[in-house]
């Protein structure tokens, strides 16, 4: 069993400690909000004073942060009073550029490290079943595969250093465009006099099938777990799906690719977002497209 030292016990980051916890591991853990350091005192995380104390003796250190400005900030703080050796996980979710230099800082410092930002949502964090897409060297990889195994219910190795971060928004780039075309497509059937269910019957059958049709259906109804059902409640929040559609947007301008649809689906998020539906699901830009002002 290792010595794991968790910095960013939020909303992901405490169920993904707790699961360590109970896989076995002594886990040594710090965030900035108090209250976020109480639920992880509850779940068996031994809270520390600084994220330094935390990582000193931890054999494995993972970040769970919001950006790649934060996920910089603690590497350049604690990879120096690290152990040789130790190896950094960085799961947040950050663009490409802030990926790669938290790579060389690791390397600057002789550390293991790989990018391993996850899908599955607060959900799959709670029941240990996140799906982690892996950025690192094999030797990394195989270090970091049976640490993440118990928050995992699928654990990818994408390549060499920032595959991961590349898999997670090229993947979320695919989810938003899909979602606004499936919405769009609910939205002229109600035009054209075509029922919810039967345009449901037909395209999650048919070549319009997708995930954001037949798991996250954006109308009420057809798929009964879908957000739809619930007012819009996340589920996974506007706000995210802007955050991930940006980052995809600056690495396609930076990588020189182009992204017409990712584009478009960034401004249309940015507007939905700005209407005030940053907390709703991302699925009710069906409301949006709909032209509904409330
Ligand atoms: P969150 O805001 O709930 O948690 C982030 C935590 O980091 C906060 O508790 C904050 O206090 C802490 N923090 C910030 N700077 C710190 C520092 N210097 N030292 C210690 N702690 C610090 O966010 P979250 O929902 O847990 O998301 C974390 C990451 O996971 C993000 O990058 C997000 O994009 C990604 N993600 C989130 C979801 C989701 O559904 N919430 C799904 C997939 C990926």
């Amino acid at each position: 069993m290792a010595t794991i030292a968790f910095i960013g016990l939020g909303n992901m980051g405490n169920p993904m400690a707790a699961n360590l916890v109970k896989a076995g591991h002594t886990v040594l853990g710090f965030d900035l909000m108090p209250d976020n350091l109480t639920v992880a005192k509850e779940h068996g995380v031994t809270v520390m004073a600084s994220a330094v104390a935390a990582v000193k003796d931890a054999d494995v250190v993972i970040t769970m942060l919001p950006a790649g400005k934060h996920v910089l900030s603690v590497y350049e703080g604690v990879a120096p009073k690290a152990k040789k050796g130790a190896l950094f996980i960085d799961s947040s979710t950050i663009d490409v550029e802030s990926a790669r230099k938290a790579h060389a800082i690791a390397a600057k410092h002789g550390l293991q490290s790989i990018d391993a930002p996850v899908s599955g949502g607060t959900g799959g964090a709670a029941a240990g079943t996140l799906t982690f897409m892996a950025g690192g060297s094999d030797e990394a990889f195989a270090a970091a595969e049976p640490i993440l195994k118990p928050m995992a219910g699928r654990v990818v190795h994408c390549g060499g250093a920032s595959a991961g971060q590349a898999a997670k928004i090229c993947n979320n780039m695919i989810l938003g465009i899909s979602m606004i075309g499936v919405a769009e497509a609910f939205v002229l059937a109600e035009k054209l006099g075509l029922s919810h269910q039967a345009l449901y019957d037909v395209a999650s059958t048919s070549s319009g099938q997708c995930w954001s049709l037949t798991t996250y259906c954006p109308v009420p109804g057809p798929v009964p777990a879908s957000p739809a059902n619930r007012d819009y409640k996340p589920g996974f929040a506007a706000a995210l799906m802007l955050k991930d559609l940006k980052l995809s947007q600056e690495a396609a301008q930076n990588a020189g690719a182009a992204t017409p649809l990712g584009a478009e689906a960034t401004q249309l998020y940015a507007l939905f977002n700005a209407q005030g539906h940053a907390g709703a699901d991302f699925s009710g830009i069906i409301n949006f497209l709909r032209g509904d002002k409330s």
